[in-house]
């Protein structure tokens, strides 16, 4: 090893550290209640995040807005520690009058962003806390036709602030050809409205196979998603996460059935570092100078 520095090592080093530390990613989920917000967070990190609903309390005072509502789990997969926290927005687009179901959500993702600021203008600056909200989860109703005024809305709105990821919920309940137009149909509605989605990015230095990997992820958004916390025994020792109908199952994990995989793993397996990066270099940087700017500094 003449002439070795060393420095070749760094990525390895970089990784040890956090894998000490342990990571943290915020995620946030939007979309009219029923839609399976709850039931993918658990399908997605395999925790009961969320109780099932038989267990939570029926309140017979709905809330008059939206709200804001986050919970925190450390989760642990072979020894790498997630510190995990999702933020759920309950009431969006549920009332007679949604025509301002965005602002709370956009008030939230900005506070968010301030406290970071605040934070960065401190004298110790050691230990950033990073609350902000590194990717958001937009639930479409899979009703096959196109987005709703509320869903073009809420994206035009958050875009700029937001790595947006728009997925068709309950995609089980469509059939494939029903899916395939539909998501040209949310495509062609995102472009025209000039809605800036989350775009995975590709690095020319990647190699063949991350690439091919990164165009099958993006080719699938936006990512038709079924959840579920059942299991099914499908015969021959294996046992299925699914959902479970008088023609079949469909299995959760299974590609040829829906794109949860590729969800999972552009979130958790590809993107998390390049979501937070992106939040961080773009997003909250474009805040930051706006609201600097704003102030006149
Ligand atoms: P949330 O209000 O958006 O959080 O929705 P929940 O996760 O509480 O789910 C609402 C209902 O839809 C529950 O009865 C779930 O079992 C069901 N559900 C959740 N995900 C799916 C799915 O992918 N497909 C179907 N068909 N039903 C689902
Ligand atoms: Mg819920």
């Amino acid at each position: 090893l003449q002439g070795y520095v060393g420095f070749a090592n760094l990525p390895n080093q970089v990784h040890r550290k956090s894998v000490k530390k342990g990571f943290q990613f915020t995620c946030m989920v939007v979309g009219e209640s029923g839609l399976g917000k709850s039931t993918l967070v658990n399908t997605l990190f395999n925790t009961q995040l969320y109780p099932p609903r038989e267990n939570v309390a029926l309140t017979h005072e709905s809330p008059q807005t939206v709200e804001v509502k986050s919970i925190t789990s450390d989760i642990e997969e072979n020894g790498v520690k997630l510190r995990l926290t999702v933020v759920d927005t309950p009431g969006f687009g549920d009332f007679v009058n949604n025509e301002e179901s965005w602002k709370p959500i956009l008030d939230d993702i900005e506070s968010r962003f301030d406290a970071f600021l605040e934070q960065e203008n401190r004298v110790n600056r050691r230990k950033l806390a990073d609350n902000r909200i590194h990717a958001c989860i937009y639930f479409i109703s899979p009703t096959g036709h196109a987005l709703k005024p509320l869903d073009i809305e809420f994206m035009r709105r958050l875009h700029t602030r937001v790595n947006l990821i728009p997925v068709i919920a309950k995609a089980d309940t469509l059939t494939e050809e029903e899916v395939a137009a539909f998501k040209q149909r949310i495509l062609a509605d995102i472009n025209y409205h000039k809605i800036q989605i989350y775009q995975a990015p590709t690095y020319e230095y990647d190699d063949q196979e991350t690439v091919a990997e990164n165009h099958e992820i993006v080719s699938k958004i936006p990512f038709a998603v079924v959840g579920s916390d059942k299991e099914f025994d499908v015969g021959g020792g294996r046992c299925v996460r699914g959902r479970k109908y008088p023609w079949g199952i469909i299995e959760v994990d299974n590609e040829e059935h829906c794109d949860f995989v590729k969800l999972r793993q552009m979130l958790i397996r590809t993107h998390m570092e390049e979501l937070k990066e992106h939040t961080n270099n773009v997003l909250y940087e474009n805040y930051r100078t706006e609201k600097l700017a704003a102030m006149g500094i």
